[in-house]
């Protein structure tokens, strides 16, 4: 099975901004034991502006872009080091791939990096994606920047053809109403239509650290049930429930695709 995994930047860093090592260990360790089982799997990754505020005197995230991408400059090399040392330890390789949405516009261009990825995986290597942020421009914002990465991400699932995609997020699923604010809030085991109904489920951006919220992940699972393919929401606390998805068990919500 070909499975896109994302994780975001809530996930992988805690409160103080600085990484989650614990836990990435953890993620990794099971990432190349799919890949191991067999599976192609490629890690869609945030957490260069993270890192980047964490080498840096800078108490958060300043608003201005040109700071915005000089953090993501400064944060990604040093993900992709931390990458390449633990999945090296448990014998996986890894690739850096950053993306521009203008890069994907562009049919040519589109299939060559999809090529590119064929290779990877032949090669046995686990490609790592992220958003080229230091360049992608948002003068002409809906034109050339995902800005999240759960958007990044879904285009990456549809143009590389892959099974599944799953986004790890620091909330279980889909729920009926903000679980945040109702207790009473029930999770939504499979989403089969994107109607009104499940939009008015998505209240609210995420956390302080992350970019998208519930709305961003909906419109992932749109561009991916759209080509016939499958989304699961989940909670990234439990990388072992990776494990369960890939074998088809109900975890988090599933987003079917119209395959
Ligand atoms: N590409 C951004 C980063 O690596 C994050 C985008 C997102 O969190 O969705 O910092």
């Amino acid at each position: 099975m070909r499975i896109v995994i994302k994780i975001g930047t809530s996930s992988l860093t805690y409160a103080t901004g600085r990484l989650n090592y614990r836990y990435v260990k953890v993620l990794v360790g099971v990432l190349c034991d799919l890949k191991n089982m067999g599976h192609e799997v490629v890690l869609v990754s945030s957490g260069a502006m993270g890192v980047g505020l964490g080498k840096t005197t800078l108490a958060k995230k300043p608003a201005e872009t040109d700071y915005r991408r000089a953090l993501a400059a400064i944060g990604q090399s040093s993900l992709m080091a931390i990458y390449e040392e633990l999945f090296g330890a448990y014998g996986c390789q890894v690739s850096q791939v950053l993306i521009t949405k203008s890069a994907l516009q562009d049919e040519a261009n589109k299939n060559d990096i999809a090529s590119a990825f064929s290779r990877m995986f032949e090669l046995e290597i686990i490609p790592i994606v992220n958003e080229n942020d230091v360049v992608a421009s948002d003068a002409m914002k809906s034109m050339d920047l995902f800005g999240d990465n759960d958007t990044l991400s879904a285009h990456v699932a549809e143009f590389i053809k892959a099974d599944l995609l799953i986004i790890l997020s620091d909330i279980n699923g889909l729920y009926d109403s903000d679980p945040r604010g109702n207790p009473n809030a029930k999770i939504i085991p499979l989403v089969t239509h994107l109607n009104d109904e499940i939009y008015k489920m998505a209240s609210g951006a995420g956390t302080a650290r992350g970019t998208g919220g519930m709305a961003t992940k909906l419109n992932a699972a749109a561009i991916v049930m759209a080509s016939g393919k499958d989304m699961v929401i989940t909670n990234s606390s439990r990388p072992d429930d990776l494990y369960k998805i890939v074998a088809g068990e109900a975890v988090g919500t599933l987003f079917k695709g119209r395959a």
